[in-house]
């Protein structure tokens, strides 16, 4: 094939997929009594290069998320080189406060403001530059050791100390599932939105946004009320499968 047939034909594939993603979004929104509307599909981009995001961008994606703060500017300086109309993208992965100024006011929404120090880094920043950087605050629901992010016990305590700060925004919170573990996955994305509900009964905050799910439990994350999956696999590798889920679905 030329290549702008090979383009041709993955744009075709991307946005079978989507309408896939679509169809199961809005099926597991059915089974709960949700809007599909409320539920907002971010494809993440880390394992693909600008093209692919403009091949994405075809195929219907609006939203992008970068894992890496370097890979997040240096896609973003591509797309606009490349004179694309650069889409919006979040930074959804480990934010050193080294990196905070390299991000502001380039990524649309922090997801990843994982404790105190960040939130301040951040709001530091963005004081100076005078803008208000978007944020999510990213919970650790698992309390596995090896995950970042604050511990649910200490949220609310943090989260009306960064909602005063100035420069920053609180919109919502993020979580990571244990993954590959349909019940764990469960609770865990319950677990967030209770969190929210009694965080903004408690506090009075309004955090609409629940940052849940990944290619490989979606699903879930949107029947326990995710209003952002974050789609890696499942929107630009042709050869995903999903490792758990439904094994009715599983090839092998
Ligand atoms: C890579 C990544 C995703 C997407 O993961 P997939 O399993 O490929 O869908 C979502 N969130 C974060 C924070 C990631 O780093």
């Amino acid at each position: 094939m030329s290549p702008v047939e090979d383009q041709g034909a993955y744009r075709a594939f991307l946005a079978r997929r989507r309408a896939e993603i679509e169809a199961r979004i809005a099926a597991a929104c059915e089974r709960v009594g949700r809007d599909a509307s409320e539920v907002r599909v971010f494809a993440v981009s880390k394992t693909v290069g600008p093209e692919e995001v403009v091949s994405a961008m075809a195929a219907g994606y609006t939203c992008f998320a970068e894992n890496r703060p370097q890979e997040l500017v240096r896609k973003l300086a591509a797309l606009e080189a490349a004179g694309v109309d650069v889409p919006r993208f979040d930074m959804i992965g480990n934010l050193q406060k080294n990196k905070v100024n390299a991000v502001l006011g380039r990524a649309t929404v922090i997801q990843s403001v994982s404790s105190a120090h960040l939130a301040e880094a951040v709001s530091r920043r963005a004081a100076e530059r005078g803008i208000v950087a978007r944020v999510l605050l990213e919970v650790n629901v698992s309390g596995e050791e090896t995950k970042g992010g604050f511990a649910p016990a200490e949220l609310a305590q943090w989260a009306e100390h960064i909602a005063d700060l100035p420069g920053i925004q609180p919109e919502g919170l993020m979580t990571m599932a244990p993954a590959h573990e349909p019940v764990e996955d469960r609770e865990t994305f319950r677990g967030l939105r209770e969190l929210r509900d009694s965080l903004e009964t408690e506090t009075g905050l309004v955090l609409p946004v629940l940052s849940c799910g990944m290619s490989d439990d979606f699903e879930i994350a949107v029947e326990e009320g995710s209003t952002l999956v974050r789609l890696g696999r499942v929107v630009f590798d042709h050869d995903y499968t999903p490792a758990a889920g439904d094994p009715a679905t599983k090839r092998d």
